[in-house]
């Protein structure tokens, strides 16, 4: 590959067809690229947890020609209620100035919004089924083989493959890759629970738990603090569930209830992990979404985080050619590095705040905090979150 190409004919891979990687790929198939997209699962689908995606996020569905189909699956989300861990409320905060001044946050389902985005990038672009299994980079060119015994060569190879990226760990050296001592379940539970639009948390004593509306129904998740490694097997998935959250409050004697009917199989399950890096390029391998910059998942923001580094991503490489990538990728950590630096730290924060696994009085006195946390300042909170230019 020696002639120096331009725009549409540069050679990409995206690595992993989630959120980043089918938002990525398919605004570069809107500008004309045809970029190669592998994505290991066999098909999309299955378990999954409800996301709450901010305007951040939702507004690269407009550019995509997706927002109404979004939306159609999306519920608005208008109130978000906190109460501690025995059910008494402490705060409860009205969404609708933040929604009027930015756009409204959605509630959705993940699988529905990956099948949202997956809409947006051709048949012929996709790989199911398929990862990498060697990234090997020469001067300004990159050889990749796949698990389906094929190789290829790629102008740039673009990490899209989640927290536990396999691009992360062929092509980067500093990597920080923490467990956060919180495991975590998520399930449906029955609707009438909460009002559609009410987001509802328990931040309790070294357990959180949940409750999103969503198109789909209600989803329920659940956290825990547990040492790294504990096993989940799904025969003890429930017992687990319910030794950990017995003597809460609240909507959890309903929550447990529900348990009772559901398959052990479909309950989602999975561990908190914290991720800091400080490069996400090497040389013409880049990182996007929760492969370079992965909040904790109370926070609720990694999704439209992964969905800005993939519409920013996008747009640099419009404005580029083969031999200028380079530039291209600096760009893109200009435009995204302080901006997701600031909104991870502030994940941290919340996310330890939410689970709080110190001890009771020091609980007692988070949820004094909370309940002197004023509507202006969760505005101020978020405003900052949602009017940073990207
Ligand atoms: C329980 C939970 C609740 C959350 N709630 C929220 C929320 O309310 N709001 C919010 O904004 N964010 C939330 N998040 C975070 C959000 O889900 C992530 O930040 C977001 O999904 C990141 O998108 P991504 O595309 O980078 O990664 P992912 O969504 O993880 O997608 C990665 C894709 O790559 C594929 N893949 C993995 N490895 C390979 C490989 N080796 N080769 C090829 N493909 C591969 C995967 O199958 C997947 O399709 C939550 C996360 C969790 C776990």
């Amino acid at each position: 590959m020696d002639e120096v190409r331009y725009g549409n004919d540069i050679q990409v891979l995206v690595v992993g067809g989630g959120i980043a990687g089918l938002s990525c790929a398919g605004l570069l198939e809107q500008r004309g690229f045809s970029p190669d997209v592998v994505e290991k699962t066999d098909e999309y689908g299955g378990l999954g947890y409800a996301l709450g995606l901010w305007p951040a996020g939702s507004n690269i569905l407009k550019g995509l020609g997706k927002y109404e189909e979004f939306c159609s699956y999306a519920d608005p989300m208008h109130t978000y209620t906190l109460l501690s861990d025995s059910g008494e409320e402490l705060h409860s905060y009205d969404l609708t100035s933040l929604a009027d001044e930015y756009g409204k946050p959605h509630l959705i389902w993940r699988p529905r919004l990956v099948d949202v985005l997956r809409d947006t990038v051709s048949d012929d672009n996709i790989r199911m089924g398929t990862t990498v299994t060697e990234i090997d980079q020469r001067g300004d060119e990159v050889d990749v083989s796949f698990t389906d015994g094929t190789t290829s060569t790629y102008d740039l190879v673009i990490g899209a493959d989640g927290i536990h990226s396999k691009v992360r760990e062929l092509t980067f050296t500093d990597v920080d890759l923490t467990y956060q001592g919180m495991t975590s379940w998520a399930f449906w539970v029955d609707p009438e629970m909460v009002e559609m639009g009410v987001a509802k948390e328990h931040w309790g004593d070294g357990r959180f738990a949940g409750l999103y509306p969503t198109d789909d129904g209600l989803a329920c998740f659940l956290a825990v603090a547990a040492p790294e490694g504990t096993s989940d097997p799904v025969d003890q998935r429930k017992r687990r569930i319910r030794n950990n959250f017995q003597g809460m409050g609240g909507f959890i004697p309903d929550v447990l209830d529900e348990l009772e009917s559901q398959d052990s199989e479909d309950i989602w399950h999975d561990d908190f992990y914290d991720l800091k890096m400080d490069q996400w390029v090497n040389n013409r391998v880049v990182l996007i979404g929760d492969a370079a910059h992965a909040p904790l998942p109370t926070a609720g923001v990694g999704a439209s985080m992964a969905m800005e580094s993939a519409a920013v991503i996008a747009d640099e490489l419009t404005r580029t050619d083969s031999e200028y990538l380079g530039q291209a990728l600096d760009h893109y950590v200009t435009r995204r590095r302080s901006r997701v630096d600031h909104v991870q730290q502030k994940s941290r924060q919340i996310g330890k705040f939410a689970l709080f696994d110190h001890s009771t009085v020091l609980s007692a006195l988070r949820d004094q905090a909370v309940k002197l946390y004023s509507q202006e300042r969760m505005e101020r909170y978020y405003e900052d979150f949602l009017s940073t230019e990207i």
